[in-house]
């Protein structure tokens, strides 16, 4: 008997069939004797309409309200569920966040869990029953509810999986587990056995959709064994593949990965826009000011170029900020003219950031000379460059992603063979 969180995604639980389809995924897990808690995102579609309804009825409104608002689709999924497993005969209800409860900061629309109170759900399943949790959502000191930022039942379920002190937590999705890139854009994408925790997080960071990125964060700090599988595959196939693990991509300690590739992955993100101001003041303060306001405007910055002055007095700046956050950006780098000093500004969003990632590059040399040789083959400019120890991430013309996504997956030997 083992204790285990499964969590659904929103195209698992998209229709009453795809939620009976999951309530036999359950049943399995329970029927076996196990422990069980689910977690489930919102019917795939409608966060997307919610968030909709919230900017129409006001582009500036509240946040605690947008939280009213959005974190109800899954109330919806998470009561349709505890009926269709009522009506199965599994025991089953339903936990909204406020119920458990699930405490957050106050954080609209980004929270952050401080705390879960699990021996709730445990009391529960002594009595034999199925906790069905609604993903995304918890409570704030305040008593408002809060939402965890998109994607966020992915979290939901690995905080509550180190909450009860799960032995596992299999994140059910639309793929059968992490790819070497997202196998939507790439037919030839392989998937992964394991991928390490810091490899996952720069994935998910870097725009690999599959986890949410806290979520890796919290099962690497709390060690928790998390699969990535399919909610497509039968409910009654094979469950376990090699080492009898569970089907699908196991996330776990680096030293459990036994044949260590350079480079794991290729990630790209779509969500940026790039800004450059030409000729500023090159002297102390300058950068200051910019990110400074940025900063006040709660915009995050991302990549950050800065050129050697050729005259000793100007210099360009180019950096990128989320996308959403773009047309604000601008209006606040050029109402900061005068603080700043620039001769020019000027802005693109037709820009994308692919990233190579691989805990094998901390001990091989080589990974960006060959990167941007085989860019250059196919003519691709790179605007920007950024590296960590484990990732190399460009910035280049939106229009050639598909292009260098696809001739980085070749390169390294990532293709399908
Ligand atoms: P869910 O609704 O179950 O949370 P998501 O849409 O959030 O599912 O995440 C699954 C999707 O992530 C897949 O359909 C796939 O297109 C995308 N994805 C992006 N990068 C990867 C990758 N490296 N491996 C697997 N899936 C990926
Ligand atoms: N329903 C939420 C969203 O669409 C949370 C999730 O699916 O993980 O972002
Ligand atoms: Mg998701």
């Amino acid at each position: 008997m083992a204790r285990i969180v499964m969590k659904f995604g929103g195209t698992s639980v998209a229709d009453l069939e795809r939620i009976r389809n999951v309530a036999r995924h359950v049943k399995r897990e329970f029927d076996a004797g196990n422990e069980v808690a689910v977690v489930v995102s919102a019917m795939a579609g409608f966060t997307n309409q919610l968030v909709a309804w919230t900017r129409e009825a006001a582009p500036l409104h509240d946040a605690r309200e947008y939280d009213t608002v959005v974190a109800a689709g899954e109330q919806i999924s998470s009561g349709l569920l505890a009926i269709v497993l009522q009506e199965m005969g599994v025991p089953a209800r339903s936990w909204l966040g406020w119920q458990i409860p699930l405490m957050t900061d106050n954080a609209h629309g980004v929270a952050r869990i401080r705390q879960i109170a699990g021996e709730t759900l445990i009391e529960r399943f002594r009595q034999g029953q199925v906790a069905v949790v609604a993903g995304f959502q918890g409570i704030a000191e305040d008593n408002r509810i809060t939402t965890l930022g998109r994607g966020g039942s992915d979290t939901s379920a690995v905080a509550v999986a180190a909450a009860i002190g799960a032995d596992r937590c299999d994140i059910y999705t639309d793929v059968d587990g992490v790819y070497t890139t997202d196998p939507r854009i790439v037919p030839e994408a392989r998937r992964l056995d394991r991928v390490a925790f810091e490899e996952m997080l720069e994935m998910a960071s870097l725009g690999a959709k599959v986890l949410q990125v806290r979520s890796v964060e919290l099962a690497m700090v709390h060690g928790i064994p998390t699969f990535v599988r399919s909610s497509f595959d039968p409910p009654d196939g094979p469950q376990t593949g090699p080492g009898n693990l569970p089907t699908g991509t196991l996330i776990c300690d680096e030293d459990e990965i036994v044949e260590q590739q350079i480079v794991t992955g290729i990630a790209f993100s779509k969500d940026e826009a790039k800004i450059t101001l030409r000729r500023v003041a090159d002297q102390p303060g300058v950068a200051a000011t910019v990110f400074g306001r940025l900063s006040d405007a709660h915009i995050n910055v991302d990549v950050i170029v800065q050129n050697v002055s050729a005259d000793g007095r100007h210099t360009d700046m180019t950096f990128t900020v989320p996308r959403a956050d773009f047309e604000q950006a601008m209006a606040v780098i050029e109402a900061s003219a005068d603080d700043i000093g620039y001769e020019e500004v000027s802005g693109s969003a037709d820009v994308v950031k692919v990233s190579v990632i691989g805990i094998g590059m901390r001990s091989h040399a080589g990974v960006a000379a060959q990167m941007f040789k085989a860019l250059a083959e196919k003519s691709i400019n790179i605007q920007a460059i950024t590296t960590s120890e484990i990732k190399i991430s460009i910035l280049i013309d939106a229009a050639y992603t598909e292009l260098a996504v696809r001739t980085l997956h070749s390169l390294y030997g990532l293709d399908e063979a």
